[in-house]
């Protein structure tokens, strides 16, 4: 594991944290902060979440158009 900006090898695990056992790294030579492979699959699980969430509501919607005219009539 290196620093992506100037590959440095002064880089430390970040401590797990209540959210992932492998939330990332921190170059100790510039301060920047790489993601670990845990807090990747919670961002992908979080994009997961928002698109299914605006699907979900989109379909729900879509449905509600749908049976409004057969109330209407009384069916
Ligand atoms: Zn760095």
């Amino acid at each position: 594991m290196r620093c992506p900006s100037f590959g440095s090898s002064a880089v430390k695990r970040l401590p797990a944290n209540g959210l992932s056992p492998d939330p990332g790294y921190i170059c100790q030579e510039c301060g920047c902060k790489m993601r670990g492979k845990g807090m990747a699959v919670i961002y992908g699980i979080a994009i997961l979440l928002g698109v299914g969430l605006i699907a979900l509501m989109g379909w729900m919607l879509s449905i509600g158009e749908a049976e409004q005219p057969l109330r209407a009539i009384g069916a």
